[in-house]
C-alpha cells in the first residue's frame, strides 16, 4: 500500500464504451476512461489530449464507471488511456483499488516512459500495453532509457502482469532504429510479445510503411523475439473511435 498522498481529482476528458482497436485484445469490448494531458509529442498523434476535460473527483468516476457498466453490460477490462494516464499516478493510487472492487481488470495504454510511476501503480493492474516509440516515428526525443527502465519494472512486477509491446512504424522508420527497439524489449525478456503498428495516416501523415518494409521488419524483429506481429489500428476499418 501506497504512502503517498491520493490525489481526488483528475482531469478527465471523456468515458466511453468501445471496442479495444489495438494490439493483442483488439476486438475485445473495453470501457475507456480518458485523462487528460501527456508528456510527449508524436508527430503521428492522433489524440487531442488537452482538449476539453472535467475535474472529476473519485467518487464520481467510480460511479460513473459503475453506471456504464450496468447499462452496457460486462467490458472485458477497464482501460486507462489518454494522453498519458501515468502522469495521473496519485489519483490512480485512490481509483484503481475501487475498480478492483468492481471486480474489473485493469488495462493500462501507456507510452512506457514514466517508469517511477508505474511502480505506484502496478500492484492493481492486469495487462500493461506500453509503446516504444522510434525517434523517427515521433519526431520526439529520446525515450530509450525511460524505455528500458519501464520495463524493468514492469517484467519484475509482485503480481502477474501481462505486458505487450507495441511499435508504430512509419514509411520513415529505419532497420537500424528498430532493431535497437527490438534489442530493448529483448533484453529485458524475449518472450514479451511485440506488435508492430503500421502509423494510421492523420494530419500530417499521409502514408503506411510498404508491404515490402513490414516484412522486412517482422523477419528482422523475429531474429530478436519470439512472438512479432503486424496488426493494425482497427477503429479506422470498423469506422470506430
Ligand atoms: S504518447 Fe500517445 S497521446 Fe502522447 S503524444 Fe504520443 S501518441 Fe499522442
Amino acid at each position: 500500500m501506497t504512502t503517498k498522498t491520493i490525489q481526488q481529482t483528475a482531469r478527465i476528458i471523456e468515458i466511453f464504451s468501445s471496442i479495444q482497436g489495438e494490439g493483442i485484445y483488439a476486438g475485445q469490448p473495453h470501457l475507456f476512461v480518458r485523462f487528460w494531458d501527456c508528456n510527449m509529442k508524436c508527430h503521428y498523434c492522433d489524440t487531442d489530449y488537452r482538449g476539453k476535460y472535467q475535474e472529476m473527483p473519485l467518487s464520481e468516476l467510480e460511479g460513473r464507471v459503475a453506471q456504464l457498466l450496468a447499462a452496457e453490460g460486462p467490458h472485458e477490462a477497464v482501460s486507462l488511456t489518454g494522453g498519458e494516464p501515468l502522469l495521473w499516478w496519485r489519483f490512480l493510487t485512490g481509483f484503481l483499488p475501487r475498480l478492483k472492487a468492481l471486480d474489473q481488470r485493469v488495462y493500462l495504454e501507456t507510452n512506457g516512459t514514466l517508469p517511477k510511476a508505474l511502480a505506484e501503480v502496478l500492484q492493481w493492474v492486469d495487462v500493461i500495453a506500453m509503446d516504444v516509440k522510434p525517434i523517427s516515428a515521433t519526431l520526439d526525443r529520446d525515450y530509450r532509457k525511460q524505455h528500458a527502465e519501464f520495463l524493468e519494472v514492469a517484467l519484475n512486477a509482485p503480481n502477474p502482469v501481462e505486458l505487450f509491446v507495441k511499435i508504430v512504424v512509419t514509411p520513415e522508420t529505419k532497420d537500424e532504429e528498430l532493431g535497437e527497439c527490438f534489442e530493448l524489449v529483448s533484453s529485458a525478456g524475449k518472450h514479451t510479445p511485440v506488435i508492430l503498428q503500421p502509423v494510421t495516416p492523420h494530419g500530417p501523415v499521409t502514408l503506411r510503411p510498404s508491404a515490402e518494409q513490414l516484412r522486412r521488419w517482422l523477419q528482422q524483429g523475429r531474429r530478436h523475439l519470439y512472438d512479432v506481429r503486424i496488426l493494425p489500428q482497427i477503429h479506422p476499418m470498423l469506422g470506430l473511435r
